[in-house]
């Protein structure tokens, strides 16, 4: 723990008027700074990663220490694939840990954007992830970020914003109402008036892009009207760099002198933003409301007839490769008896899923079938199957 439900998370922050920050990191003083701030403001988090982030680290590295950082937290934490590009893109951030994703398909037209999120939507729901869908568009203006995000703005209607919830059954739709990603040039100007006719029709809680530089009385608005996760880069990314800066200006020379700081940086604008979008002390409350995610372990003990040990190798070899595959599955980890007696069970096979969703969708998964059925199956002996839900 505590790592939840991004579902009930955010369910709790609409009923609530509040807004769940979601911070995107680039590195472990990210990380860090983050989880700082809100645990010291008792705050619920979305640690987020973008896609279009990729460039700057190794997504699989930088996965096991946000997992490692949720699952030590004392406060509710989820944790988000931003951006996702298709659907091997979610795929593949579920394998890692993400335990809520987004899909970007809003560069094409809404039939298209509609197909490609209603497909990621099946297999994700069908492992117990929720997924956040993005209709409008929310264009790039200035910052490291905004080349990411070429063309202009396209809004969303209450019409197509209904219509698409129901095409896809995305649990969080990311609205286009005038926010840009990157930084603003000169006053941003938002149509609550749109905003708030999309929350009516929908009912849903409602995502930000391009959260940076708007007002108090922006953030307190856009809350009022039905968003409940603002995504949040490019301040924290302009704050790390701004101490970079100070630091070089003041004379440091290495590297770990010239970050030194930029955690705080971080912490500090993350607390601003906090206390801004109502966030602070919901921890406990979210706890509370949020169903806990928790890992199974698919675990079975068997034996096999009729193998030598490196045909037994081989065949778990190539379990591990083609299941691993499978949507929902975190790892496949094989195993030997160590103690020479022949106990009663000479092998093992451990699985984690993500949910406890995935224990039919993986059995009943065409790839887990071929390979049960054709080669597992002839060869295994006796064998016993559990299903564990782990302990926090
Ligand atoms: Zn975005």
């Amino acid at each position: 723990m505590p790592i939840v439900n991004m579902k009930d998370m955010l369910r709790h922050a609409h009923a609530n008027r509040y807004a769940v920050p979601a911070f995107d990191l680039v590195s472990l003083d990210f990380l860090e700074g983050i989880m700082a701030a809100v645990e010291e403001m008792r705050s619920p988090v979305i640690l987020s990663l973008a896609e279009s982030h990729f460039e700057y680290y190794d997504f699989a590295l930088i996965m096991a220490a946000t997992v490692a950082a949720a699952k030590r937290a004392t406060v509710p934490v989820a944790i988000h694939l931003d951006h996702g590009e298709n659907l091997q893109s979610v795929i593949d951030g579920i394998r890692l840990g993400c335990n809520g994703v987004m899909v970007d398909a809003s560069h094409h037209p809404f039939e298209e954007n509609a197909r490609i999120t209603a497909e990621v939507v099946k297999t994700a729901h069908a492992v117990g992830v929720p997924v956040e869908g993005e209709l409008g568009y929310v264009p790039g203006v200035e910052g490291e970020d905004a080349e990411k995000h070429p063309g202009e703005i396209r809004y969303t209607t209450p019409e197509e914003a209904a219509r698409f919830v129901e095409q896809t059954g995305v649990d969080f739709l990311a609205v286009s109402i005038g926010t840009v990603h990157g930084r603003m040039k000169g006053e941003p100007k938002l149509d609550f008036d749109r905003l708030a006719a999309i929350n009516e029709r929908l009912g849903i809680p409602l995502v930000i892009h391009g959260g940076t530089g708007l007002s108090e009385e922006q953030y307190r608005q856009l809350i009022d009207n039905g968003v409940a996760k603002i995504n949040y880069y490019t301040a924290l990314a302009d704050a790390a760099a701004r101490r970079i800066a100070a630091n070089v200006a003041e004379g440091a020379k290495g590297y770990t002198a010239q970050v030194k700081g930029v955690r705080e940086a971080i912490a500090a604008e993350c607390r601003r933003m906090i206390a801004l979008w109502g966030s602070a002390g919901q921890a406990e409350a979210v706890l509370e409301a949020a169903e806990p995610w928790r890992t199974v372990a698919h675990v079975i003990f068997y034996n096999t007839e009729g193998l030598d040990e490196a045909q037994a190798k081989a065949l778990r070899a190539e379990g591990r490769e083609v299941l691993s595959r499978i949507p929902g599955v975190l790892s496949v980890e094989t195993g030997t008896a160590i103690q020479p007696s022949a106990p009663k069970f000479r092998y093992l096979w451990d699985v984690r899923f993500c949910h406890p969703r995935v224990i039919d969708y993986y059995r009943d998964h065409p790839e887990h079938v071929r390979y049960a059925d054709e080669r597992f199956r002839p060869v295994a002996g006796e064998r016993i199957t559990i299903d564990f839900e782990l302990d926090e």
